[in-house]
């Protein structure tokens, strides 16, 4: 089979397609043929080596397609159905092995493509706005780069909870989709300071909760954003790592909560996967929930995907097809 290889961490030109022997699935695994990859910028981390792996690896954490294989012991899932999944490395292939535990059923009628786009994204939308801090009628969150793949799923997400959604988006352009997808208010936060705009937009009162997924550049400006006893939820590192803190800090700003978490953690039961896949599944199929897709490419160019997603210049998701 056909599989994206990296072989030593670094830029995206580490990233070649090569010819690999197609993989066998083990007891209690699946062999998946793909049909549409998501990209994510857990990729990145892992092709710069942020993430470790041991190489050579196939990167790529979410995919979506049709049952080949299923190993001894795996019962529910056979040849023929279609299946999707998401934080099972080795999606950047035409065949990916994946635990028959991972693996959710996807509804008739809502094509592959539309599976992958939100099953990483979309899960972590779930449970950063149901469970790391459950979002009330009435509360208000700051999410930073609302126009993003993950980002615009929380929009949305949050919304459907009653939220205020206070966005923030690297470009008038981006401002706007982030607008459409249901924010209240969308801050460019490359022109404008977003610490004063969110303390201007809530009177100065704070966020509830700020969803930072972009890290070393916003985090001390969120943290200035939130309310006594808010939570800073930093669950992602897109202009780089956040650095040390003192907890004092924590208390000199308003008795603060702050948490690290990570998707792996939400989906510690077979039924917290299928409560949240289940969800997020359903709702794009019935429309109340959109992703938009960027673009969709060849598999040969996952360096490319790569350079547009962290050049900032993409919305929405990006895929591979197989
Ligand atoms: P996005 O589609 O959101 O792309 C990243 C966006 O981050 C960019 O478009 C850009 O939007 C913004 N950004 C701000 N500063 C930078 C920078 N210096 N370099 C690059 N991008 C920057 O990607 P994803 O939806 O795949 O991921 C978003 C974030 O969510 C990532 O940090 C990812 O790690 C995290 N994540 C965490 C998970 C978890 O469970 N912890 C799970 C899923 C995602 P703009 O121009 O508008 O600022």
């Amino acid at each position: 089979m056909k599989a994206i290889l990296i072989r030593q961490t670094g830029g995206p030109e580490q990233m070649k397609l090569e010819e690999t022997p197609t993989p066998a699935p083990a007891s209690g695994q699946v062999l998946v043929k793909i049909a549409s990859a998501g990209v994510n910028f857990i990729d990145v981390y892992f092709r710069t080596g942020l993430y470790k792996a041991d190489l050579p690896f196939t990167p790529g954490m979410e995919a979506a397609g049709i049952v080949e294989a299923a190993g001894e012991g795996v019962t529910g899932f056979s040849k023929g159905d279609r299946v999707a999944y998401a934080m099972t490395r080795g999606s950047y292939a035409e065949y990916a092995v994946v635990p028959a535990a991972s693996l959710v059923a996807v509804p008739e009628g809502l094509d592959l493509a539309a599976a992958a786009s939100v099953m990483l994204q979309g899960m972590t939308a779930h449970y950063l706005t149901h469970s790391t801090f459950p979002l009330q009628k009435g509360q208000t969150a700051l999410v930073h780069a609302a126009a993003g793949g993950a980002g615009a799923l929380i929009v949305q997400i949050a919304k459907m909870l009653g939220a205020r959604v206070i966005g923030t988006a690297g470009s008038a352009a981006k401002a706007e989709r982030a607008r459409a997808m249901g924010a209240d208010e969308c801050i460019v936060y490359t022109e404008q300071d977003f610490e004063a705009e969110t303390r201007r937009l809530t009177d100065s009162k704070g966020v509830d909760v700020v969803y930072d997924s972009v890290g070393a550049s916003t985090f001390l400006k969120s943290v200035n954003c939130l309310r006594p006893r808010g939570m800073m939820v930093t669950f992602g590192n897109a202009s780089g790592p956040v650095p040390a803190i003192e907890p004092l800090l924590l208390g000199q700003k308003g008795s603060l909560f702050l948490t690290r978490p990570s998707l792996a953690q939400y989906c510690l039961t077979r039924e917290e996967l299928l409560w949240r896949a289940g969800d997020v599944l359903r709702w794009v199929a019935s429309g109340s929930l959109k992703q938009h897709v960027f673009k969709t490419y060849p598999l040969a160019d996952a360096g490319q995907a790569h350079r547009d997603l962290e050049g900032r210049g993409t919305q929405g998701k990006l895929l591979l097809s197989a």
